[in-house]
């Protein structure tokens, strides 16, 4: 196997006494696409969160290609990289939240292009093509000029995808990214996100939509109180399960 694009080993995370992550470890292949399922504060969006630094884990590392996320090796000491480099690092693991988090005052293509011209220096003729394209890619183009007001969650949350692909990073997060849409504009969302899984994007998935799972991950991951309870082909966690605990799970969700 080529090398991992995300792996992870020993990941804990405390808040104050409160340990939410208890030791995972795990990898994630190129066009891997892993969907992630569990109880609610198992620890799914925590775990997300340290793929790209938006958490600091307690212990325990997390490398991007190779790359050690948010530390570097000195003197034979892991000592914690300068910030620059990790906002560096974080671009390159893309995430799209349950809550629209588009910039309020600018249009669809104003939050699409904004990233990439600040943190990147694209220039903005070259940021537009590239922002067209993505809005394009999902299916928003006529609607480029539009304030996120004037859009519905489905397309805010298009946007945001699009704008998350606008730094073309290496992988995406989804975390629970259509929990608060109506199903109607849940599966528009959901059909991007399968089309994206189709082009070979490495994706770590937080869902409740089983059907989602079910036709496109590669790999169900359960977690229970911050542990990796079981894992596996959706075919396989899905019609039998190895741990009761996760057919317990499954029977209150499928
Ligand atoms: P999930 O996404 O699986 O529902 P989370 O990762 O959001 O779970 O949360 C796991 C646990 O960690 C929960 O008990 C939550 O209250 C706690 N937690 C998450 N973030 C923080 C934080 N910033 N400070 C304190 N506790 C947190
Ligand atoms: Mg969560």
């Amino acid at each position: 196997m080529s090398e991992p694009i995300i792996r992870v080993e020993g990941l804990r995370k405390s808040f104050g006494p409160r340990e939410v992550l208890r030791g995972i470890d795990l990898e994630v292949a190129r066009g891997e696409v892993v969907v992630l399922i569990g109880p609610s504060g198992c620890g799914k969006s925590t775990l997300l969160r340290c793929l790209n630094y938006l958490e600091v884990p307690t212990q325990g590392r997390v490398w991007l290609r190779g790359e050690l996320l948010g530390r570097q090796e000195k003197d034979g000491r892991l000592v914690a990289r300068p910030e620059a480099e990790v906002d560096l690092q974080r671009t390159r693991v893309g995430m799209v939240f349950q809550r629209f988090n588009l910039f309020p005052h600018m249009t669809a293509l104003g939050n699409v292009i904004e990233a990439p011209m600040r943190v990147k220096g694209m220039p903005r003729a070259r940021a537009e093509a590239l922002g067209l394209r993505l809005l394009e890619r999902v299916e928003l183009l006529d609607r480029k000029d539009e304030y996120p007001v004037r859009l519905s969650g489905g397309q805010q949350q298009r946007v945001a995808i699009a704008r998350a692909m606008a730094m073309e990073p290496e992988v995406m997060l989804f975390d629970e990214a259509t929990s608060a849409l109506d199903p109607e504009l849940a599966d528009e969302v959901l059909q991007v996100m399968q089309g994206l899984a189709q082009e070979g994007m490495t994706m770590l998935v937080v869902t409740h939509e089983m059907g989602f799972a079910r036709e496109v991950a590669h790999r169900i991951i359960v977690l229970e109180e911050g542990r990796i309870l079981e894992q596996g082909p959706p075919s396989v966690v899905f019609t039998q399960p190895s741990q009761p605990r996760t057919r317990e799970f499954l029977r209150k969700v499928l």
